[in-house]
């Protein structure tokens, strides 16, 4: 008997069936006599239905409210996995965010949660009822509704199963496990068995869509072992666990594409100290999340400071950077958005060399352009141009040999 986390996505309660779907999976453990604590998201596409909603209404809504309106998806989705759950004689109890008392911070659509109160969870589990939580939402001290971020149920569940010392914390979703590459994107992806924190957080930072980042950082920190797997099969799918569990520490485990960054260029910044200090401390203050930087120095001792930001906070960028230039006295920028961010990510890259030239080469074979490049221990990231990302994306898969591999 153990006490199992068990966090379903989107598409996998999309619909009253695929509810239903659910609610028999549970009932499978739950005869089995586990305990359940079950986290749902919003059914299939209604957190971008209801922003699109609120966008119509008013252009710049409240973050506050926002946090209102965007929590009431996974409210409908726990009340009827619950009723779903009642009607085939599994007694069970849904809580949202503020029920549980998942503390968090006060930043509004990115709030990070400090304490998850587990009294009313256990309270029930003794009862032998299945409690199914609302991912993606908390609440601060003063009772306002926040959510995690986009995606951000995956990071209840990982936290939840941390505050509960679960057994297990198994992620489904609609895909059944994490691959190479988006097996949406590429075809001949393939399924890895078994990954690391280290390099399961790359992958999610860097646009495996899989898996939320920051759910990645805190199994990493309290050695949550994640299982993401399908609920629309059985198939055994892809645990994620520290680094000393992997045999085979590969070159290359994955490669992604992202394609939601726009490239910001400053050019001629004169060549002395604190100047890159207090463009990225002002872009810090206004919580903008600066992904990759180049700085290129000319000839005349003025350099060209180039770097990317997600596109959806390239109107404050732009701000940002037109008070910098207007207090430097000179300068100039330019913005482009018609880029894709690609990268390959292996941990076997802290021990050997030669990945960066293979992968270049590979874009080189396609006549594909690289406009910047950034790397660290165990990733290495290009930007190119957006129309060929998807090429760019395979052409590297491909080099990596990661169509042929089974990990
Ligand atoms: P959920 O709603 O279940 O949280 P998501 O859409 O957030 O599902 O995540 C699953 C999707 O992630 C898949 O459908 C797939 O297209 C995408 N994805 C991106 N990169 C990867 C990868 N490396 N492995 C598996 N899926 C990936
Ligand atoms: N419903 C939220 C979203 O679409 C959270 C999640 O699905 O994890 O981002
Ligand atoms: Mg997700």
């Amino acid at each position: 008997m153990s006490l199992i986390v068990q966090k379903y996505g989107g598409t996998s309660v999309g619909d009253t069936d695929r509810i239903k779907n659910v609610a028999n999976r549970i009932k499978m453990y739950y005869d089995q006599g586990h305990d359940l604590v079950v986290v749902v998201s919003a059914m299939g596409h209604t957190t971008d239905q209801l922003i699109e909603m609120a966008k119509k209404i008013n252009p710049h809504p409240k973050a506050r409210e926002m946090d209102v309106l965007l929590s009431t998806g996974e409210q409908v989705s726990i009340a009827l996995l619950a009723m779903a759950l009642d009607y085939i004689g599994v007694p069970a109890i849904s809580f949202t965010g503020a029920q549980v008392r998942i503390l968090t911070d006060k930043k509004h659509s990115m709030a990070r949660i400090q304490e998850i109160d587990t009294t009313r969870i256990i309270e029930q589990l003794k009862q032998k009822k299945v409690c199914i939580v609302a991912g993606f939402q908390g609440v601060d001290e003063d009772f306002n509704i926040t959510t995690l971020g986009r995606g951000g149920s995956d990071l209840t569940a990982v936290a939840l199963a941390a505050a509960l010392n679960a057994d297990e914390c198994e992620i489904y979703t609609d895909v059944d496990g994490v691959y190479t590459t988006d097996p949406n994107k590429v075809q001949s992806a393939k399924k890895i068995s078994i990954i690391c924190y280290e390099e399961m957080l790359e992958l999610a930072r860097l646009g495996a869509g899989v898996l939320h980042s920051r759910s990645v950082e805190v199994a990493s920190k309290y050695n949550v072992v994640i299982h993401v797997r399908s609920s629309f099969n059985n198939n055994p799918g892809t645990l994620v666990v520290p680094e000393d569990k992997i045999m085979e520490k590969v070159l290359v485990r994955g490669v992604t594409l992202k394609t939601d960054e726009a490239r910001i260029s400053v050019m001629d910044i004169p060549d002395r100290p604190g100047l890159a200090a207090d463009l990225f401390n002002r872009l810090a203050r206004a919580d903008i999340n600066v992904d990759m930087i180049v700085q290129s120095t000319g000839k005349d001792q003025k350099n060209t400071i180039s770097f990317t930001v997600p596109v959806d906070s390239i109107h404050i960028t732009k701000e940002i950077v037109e008070a910098f230039i207007k207090e430097m006295g000179n300068g100039s920028y330019d913005i482009d958005e018609n880029i894709a961010i690609v990268s390959a990510v292996g941990i076997g890259m802290k021990s050997h060399s030669g990945v960066a030239g293979k992968m270049f080469e590979a874009l080189a074979k396609e006549n594909i352009n690289i406009e910047m490049i950034s790397t660290s221990e165990i990733k290495i990231s290009v930007v190119v141009k957006k129309d060929v990302g998807k090429k760019a994306l395979e052409a590297i898969h491909n080099a990596f040999e990661l169509d042929k591999v089974q990990f």
